[in-house]
This record gives C-alpha cells, structure tokens and sequence, in this order.
C-alpha cells in the first residue's frame, strides 16, 4: 500500500471543505516534488503539499488576467457584495481555520482565533469601501471645464506572504485589492501552506456560488488565485513578471531588499512590509501594572513571532527594578505548551532553525555583556529533549550606556531587551536608533511627555502608541512601518490606494479650447 493510500487528512482540513483538494498529499520528506508541512508542537508532519512549477505559475498569472478583465468592470458595490459573502464565509470558518492556524503556525488557539477575525473585519471594512473608493475634484483655471482625478484598479496583484500571519496578511491584501477591482495572486511560506490553500478556498468557494458576477468563458473564482512553490521557481520568476504591476511582499528585510531590487529594475510598483524592532518606552509616570501587562503580550504573545513583537524595553532608572520584578514574577508563569490547550499562553516556535536563532542570539548578548533575567538557553537544552520547537520566554538586561549589537537585530522569537535610561531623550535616542520602523509605545501619565513622543522630532516609526504595547493593531489603521520596515501601508484608512492607479481627468464643456498657464498657440 503506498503512502498516499494510508495517507488520513487531519479532520480539520475534511471541516474546513480541503481534505481532497488536488495539492494536499501524503506527506514525505524524500519527495522534492512536495513540501511538507509539519506541527511545531510536535515536530510530527500534518500533510504534504505538491509544489506548483513556473508553468503552473505562468497558467495562472492568465487566468487571473483573464478574471481581472471582467472583474474590474463590475460595480464596485457590487463586488462589496460578493466580498461581504466572503466575510460570510470566513465567519463561519472562524473556529477549524483558527485551529488550522494554531495547529500549523503554532500560535495559541485565541490568536489563531483572532487572526480569521482579522479576515472577517477587514471584509466588513471593505463592504463600506467598495462605495467609496473617492477621488477629489479641482476648480480648473479654465472656463467650462472641470477636473478630477479617479482611481483604477491596477491588474493581478502578486501577494507573497510570511508564515507568522498566514491567513490575516493574505486577507489585508486580497480582500482590499479585490474589492479595488484587481485579481490576486498568492504565493505562500511553504512554512504554513495548509492555511494558504484553506483561505484561499473559502474565497473561491464563494466566488463559485455567487451569481452576481458570471463573465462568460471566465472562472470567476480565479479573481483569487494561489501558486504554491519554491522561491527559486515561483517566487522570482513572480518578482520579475510585468503582468504583476504590484508585488505586495511581507517578510524579512533581507527578502524586501531583493522584491525591491527585482520589481524595481522593472519599474514595478512594490508594497513592502518587514522586519521591525519594536521597543516600548517607560517613563517615572507610567502604571506599571498596566506597562507589565502590556509587555508580557507584546514580548510573549505569539512566542515573539509577531512583526511588531515587543523586543526592547526602555525604562527610567527610577522604576526599571520595579517592572522588572513584575515582569520577572509574569514571565516565570506563563504557560508554555500545547496552542491548542487553552491553558497555554505560549506556543512552539515555527521549527529548529528559529530555537537556533534564539539561542544564537542570547550567547551573542550574554557575550556583548547582557545578564540574563529569566529563560535562556537552559531551557532550550532541557526542552529539546521534548518533541515540539519550545522555548521559554526570556529577558536580557542591557549594560547601562551600552548598545549591544545584537540588540538591533530583530530575532524572531521571545527575547526582551531591558535598557536603563536616565531621560526620555536618551530613551527616544535609542529606540530610534535602529535600522528598522514598525512599531513603537511609551508608558506615560504626562501628556507632555506622550505629545513629545508623538511629535514630528518623536518616535520614527510607522505606528506609535500611548499607555499601549506595540502589538495586536485594529483593521481600520493603516498598518506599517518606516525605514527597513519597507515603507508599506496595507489593511485599513486609505491603504487601498496602494492598489490602484490615480487619473486625472479634465473635461472641457465649452466651445472654446483655453491652453492651461494663459498659453497662447498659433492664433
Ligand atoms: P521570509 O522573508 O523568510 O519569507 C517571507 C516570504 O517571502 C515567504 O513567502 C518566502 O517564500 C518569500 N520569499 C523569500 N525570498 C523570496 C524571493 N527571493 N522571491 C520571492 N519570494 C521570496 O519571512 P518569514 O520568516 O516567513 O517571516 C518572518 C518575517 O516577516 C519577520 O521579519 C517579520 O517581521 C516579517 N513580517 C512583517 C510583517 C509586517 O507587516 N511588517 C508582518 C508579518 C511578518
């Protein structure tokens, strides 16, 4: 009997409506033609899934063409209506996808939750959207005429995804560029392809049954389109392909810097979102229970694989023994195991190369003169004896008036940094003091203090927040960050301009042909 022939899917992926979808396979490692996807609680595989070829990769890029041709040409607020159904959808898929998402990616099953919620909110945003989508008009210099600008969609927006948010960061981007008019193109991390292809689906699905929008000799549902396969294969050819006017790419800086590169050389449009350092700033003012809290979700929550992960705390001499007693306290309790145990605070990280990371990382601070206040790597020695990819959350304190390299480094796992500081000054000097720019906070009753930190000579990043951390951000801000960040802007506010291009329209309504500047033209 072969291994496909005893290969059971996970009961979720049978509720989730993918145990028989075409790319899902029995997983084995000495396959090449398969990824497989494993459990990093376990280290134990869930499925393999077959990996698409350029050619697969170039059909599809047409299909979705073909999709967009038709698409864009439907009302918008009826492509709300459609989007509204997938919200619908991903409703009703809330609790076996937040699973899927606990179970593949290893957050706990409250964030896995929360993620899908994440898919249903900015659906919902968009249905107000799609009636939107507003253009300004201007007073023209020129008699009886009138000028305006409007927006179009842009084509197959290519969408490129990392594995710590494999279903809301794929959601942020389709769900707006949709409702914009423009058909998608996802690839994946091979990380977390079961995710992927179970979204994906559920939006498919609906596109399928609707009855709004039925173009002739055109699959509707390709106006979602995923292609899952090596970078090598799928994703440069991606990069370099002019049918994709947008690379949408969240990821690491080190995979932002070539999507520039690539899609820049083509003139290529690129939304970019990356790597960030995050730091909260605590002042003499601040309610240190409330700061306390705020850093064990921001430093611990998604076992510090989140992009905007607390990794630097920086605090005023006068109250860093204080919060690091509470922090101390918290962090010795938290529960690390089973996401999908609903004790559990902390899960796995994603697989051994990120425990390699995170022990890489805190050798190289304890070298460059870190102490070491709780975790480390004697946790990791004692749990690798265990199946699954577990830490223990950890904090380093920093040598007063020294910045360890390492401390600039985002390390995608749950370390925390403590600075001591002596002014707020000193303090926003070394929180900006880093290459990256996503997100940023203070703890503070003053509001001198707080305006200061929000002023233009203030906190340099893409989102900055008072008496809050600097994770788990809402749908209707646009989300993003400056610097090596990317500069990118996605999910809610204005963001879905990113997706569309701007013309400027002037009518002329008069018998006369009046040149713009008082341009007087063979008369
Ligand atoms: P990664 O950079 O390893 O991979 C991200 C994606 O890029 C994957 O789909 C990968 O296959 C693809 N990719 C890599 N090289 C490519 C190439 N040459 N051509 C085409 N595609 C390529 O990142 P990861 O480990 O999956 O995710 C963690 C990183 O993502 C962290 O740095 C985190 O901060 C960042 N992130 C940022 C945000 C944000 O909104 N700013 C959100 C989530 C994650």
């Amino acid at each position: 009997m072969s291994a496909q022939q005893v290969f059971k899917p996970h009961a979720l992926l049978d509720q989730l409506g993918i145990a028989k979808h075409p790319l899902i396979v029995a997983p084995d490692a000495q396959n090449a033609a398969i990824v497989v996807t494993n459990n990093p609680a376990t280290g134990t595989p869930i499925a393999g899934v077959r990996l698409q070829s350029r050619e697969e990769l170039n059909a599809a890029v047409e299909r979705c063409d073909r999709a967009f041709a038709a698409w864009r040409t439907l009302p918008a607020p009826q492509r709300g209506e459609i989007i509204r159904r997938i919200g619908e959808e991903f409703r009703r898929l809330k609790e076996p996808l937040g699973e899927l998402v606990s179970l593949e990616m290893g957050k706990i099953r409250a964030e896995g939750l929360g993620e899908v919620q994440e898919a249903v909110d900015i659906a919902d945003f968009c249905v107000g959207l799609s009636r939107q989508l507003y253009g300004l008009s201007m007073h023209s210099e020129r008699a009886s005429h009138r000028m305006y600008e409007q927006w179009h969609p842009l084509g197959t927006i290519g969408i490129i995804t990392a594995f710590n948010f494999p279903c809301a960061v794929w959601a942020w981007n389709a769900i707006v560029a949709a409702t914009c008019g423009n058909a998608c193109l996802w690839k994946p991390s091979l990380l977390t392809p079961l995710v992927a292809i179970a979204s994906n689906e559920a939006a498919r699905r609906v596109m399928s049954r609707q009855e709004i929008f039925r173009p002739t000799d055109v699959d509707p549902a390709d106006v979602f389109s995923l292609v899952i396969g090596r970078d090598d294969e799928v994703g440069e050819p991606m990069l370099a392909d002019r049918r994709l006017p947008l690379i949408s790419a969240t990821g690491s800086c080190r995979m932002g810097r070539r999507v520039a590169q690539v899609v820049g050389a083509r003139l290529g449009r690129t939304l970019l979102e990356l790597g960030g350092n995050n730091a909260i700033i605590v002042l003499p003012d601040a309610d240190l229970d409330l700061t306390a809290r705020a850093v064990l979700f921001g430093a611990v929550g998604t076992a510090g694989q989140r992009c905007t992960t607390t990794r630097r705390l920086i605090v005023h001499a006068s109250v860093v023994d204080a919060l690091l007693t509470r922090l101390e306290r918290a962090y010795k309790s938290v529960p690390v195991g089973d996401p999908l145990d609903a004790r559990t605070l902390m899960g796995p990280l994603i697989d051994d190369r990120a425990v390699a990371a995170m022990r890489a990382a805190i050798e190289k601070a304890v070298r460059e003169g870190c102490t070491l206040v709780c975790g480390g790597t004697e946790p990791i020695d004692r749990r690798a004896k265990q199946p699954g990819h577990f830490v223990e959350p950890t904090i380093l304190r920093v040598p007063r008036g020294s910045i360890p390299a390492i401390t600039r480094e985002e390390t995608f796992a749950p370390i925390l940094y403590v600075f001591t500081v002596e002014s707020l000054e000193e303090a926003m000097t070394i929180q900006n003091g880093v290459d990256q720019g996503l997100s940023s906070a203070i703890f503070t009753d003053s509001v001198r203090s707080a305006e200061r930190f929000l002023s233009a000579a203030g906190s340099d990043c893409g989102i900055a927040n008072i008496n809050i951390g600097t994770s788990g951000a809402e749908i209707g801000g646009a989300f993003g960050g400056e610097k090596d960040t990317g500069g990118g802007r996605e999910s809610g506010s204005d963001s879905w301009k990113s997706y569309m291009r701007r013309q400027t329209c002037t009518v002329n309504w008069g018998g006369a042909l009046p040149l713009a500047q008082g341009i007087r033209f063979g008369e």
